[in-house]
């Protein structure tokens, strides 16, 4: 039996959806409940009813679970940015753990006594609040004309005003009201997508955790920021104000930053670091080895967001590599060479490839910073420039490690990776269901899982981060579908 849209129905939450929805079931009809949580009794009206399922509006909790908490931050019912605040941490990890566990047997196929096997326990947080090194905010109006910066609410376009976010670190509080003051005062509009009027469209602020060097960017829909030498004025007051620029983007389009920018003033990167952890053999704490690798970035680099975890989850995939300093490493999706660098301490060559030509300027300036020999970058897409290194110029690698974006690995990568058959693979991936597929034509290929970890780099969210360690074992195929 289906139900109606609006009508109000009692149900015990008992899972949680990919989007850290509640899902609980009526009849066996099933219920999408945002913002409810596992283990809740709630009382929840139908939004959009189809025939099987319909999505629902959380009303009221009748009775709360044991595993809801207090959010942080009072507006994270409105704003996109976290899903599961009203969850335990320890919940989130545990839940996290299973999602990665669930996609490898049945997206990947495998037994999930192997599965149990090879995951070690998840590396959670120490404070899972005020993690981001990076946050990016949109300028705009509230329903009364008042100027405000702050978060877009779920899937749309429309500001939900806050200057504090929980994830975030308490300098962009202060950044952002000197911002909105100096707007103010010096009459500079905020940019309004629906008629492309307007100027400022977001902020950018960047914090070096280690350095504690700070970073602002505005984005402009133009190229000139009126009386922005008072701007520099004001921000400069601030401790650790290192860079203050602007970047320009005129287009009308969802991308934040624009091509071209011009500093107002400082430096136009900030310096942070990454130090090399040694995993403590069972338990989830690390120690420091001594070494680190020290990155320039930029407004426009891609650089990890959550600092104190990339530690552990690069810890890790150095560690899976098991490196005795004469390997040839191949780092696929390098980026500006985090991972390519953070291993070539260990190796005898490094070879990166990214399909960014800025990523890959950075990565071999941050290499020549570092006083790095080792690591020679390719720009490129990994699957055009794996097979043609192999083919035409017979590269060899002892170990692959490969950290792709959302959508994993494309398949002719896949394919030369075969093909070149390292020691070794080691998979960093930020989807575990595309990791589930790719992992499988590696094992269909030769290779079986020996090790793997989820890394939580983003607590109060759905996402979550794994690392797993493959090694050849030839076409016997131990890990049968
Ligand atoms: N390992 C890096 C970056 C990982 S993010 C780090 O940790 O900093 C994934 C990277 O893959 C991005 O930099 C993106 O630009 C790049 N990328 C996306 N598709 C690609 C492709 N087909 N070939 C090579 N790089 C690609």
């Amino acid at each position: 039996m289906g139900y109606q849209k609006n009508e109000l129905l009692k149900v015990v939450i008992e899972d949680i959806g990919n989007g850290g929805e509640g899902i609980g079931r009526v009849d066996g009809y099933a219920l999408f409940v945002k913002d409810a949580v596992i283990g809740d009794t709630v009382e929840a009206r139908i939004t959009k009813a189809k025939k099987s399922y319909a999505y629902a509006r959380l009303e009221k909790v009748l009775v709360p679970s044991p595993f809801r908490v207090e959010p942080k931050c009072p507006l994270h019912r409105q704003c996109g940015g976290c899903q599961i605040q009203a969850l335990s941490y320890e919940k989130q990890l545990e839940w996290k753990q299973n999602k990665v566990k669930n996609h490898l047997v049945r997206i990947g196929g495998f037994e999930k006594q192997l599965i149990d096997k090879i995951m070690e326990p998840p590396v959670g947080m120490d404070r899972p609040y005020g993690y981001r090194n990076k946050a990016q905010f949109p300028v705009g109006y509230d329903k009364d004309g008042t100027l405000i910066a702050g978060f877009y609410a779920g899937r749309t376009h429309h500001i939900v005003a806050n200057t504090d976010c929980a994830l975030g670190v308490p300098e962009n509080k202060e950044i952002l009201e000197r911002i909105l003051r100096f707007m103010e005062e010096n009459r500079v509009s905020a940019y309004e997508e629906e008629t492309g009027q307007g100027l400022v469209r977001h902020v950018l602020i960047r914090k070096g955790f280690h350095s504690g060097q700070l970073m602002v960017c505005l984005i402009i829909h133009g190229r000139e920021l009126p009386s922005a030498q008072k701007l520099v004025e004001s921000l400069c007051e601030l401790e650790n104000m290192t860079s203050v620029s602007l970047n320009f983007n005129e287009e009308n389009t969802n991308v934040i930053l624009g091509k071209d920018g011009k500093l107002l003033w400082g430096s136009p990167v900030i310096e942070d670091t990454i130090r090399e952890l040694l995993p403590n053999a069972g338990t989830g704490s690390f120690t420091e080895s001594g070494r680190a690798v020290t990155f320039r970035i930029s407004a426009q680099s891609f650089y990890q967001v959550n600092p104190e975890q990339t530690e552990k989850l690069y810890s890790l995939a150095l560690d899976y590599a098991g490196l005795t300093g004469r390997e040839s490493v191949w780092d696929l999706y390098c980026g500006i060479g985090t991972i390519s660098l953070f291993l070539a301490g260990h190796a005898g060559q490094v070879y990166g490839v990214e399909i960014v030509p800025q990523a890959i300027e950075d990565a071999r300036a941050n290499a020549r910073l570092n006083g790095i020999e080792n690591a020679e970058f390719f720009v490129g897409k990994a699957e055009e420039v794996l097979p043609r290194e192999y083919e035409q110029n017979g590269v060899h690698a002892d170990v692959i490690v490969v950290d792709p974006p959302r959508k994993g690995c494309d398949e002719k990568c896949l394919e030369t990776m075969l093909r070149m058959q390292p020691e070794k693979i080691v998979y960093v991936s930020c989807d575990s269901a595309t990791l589930a597929r790719d992992l499988r034509v590696l094992c269909d290929g030769g290779y079986e899982l020996v090790k793997g970890r989820a890394v939580d780099q983003f607590g109060q969210t759905v996402h979550v981060e794994v690392v797993i360690m493959m090694t050849y074992c030839g076409s016997d195929k131990k890990n049968k579908r």
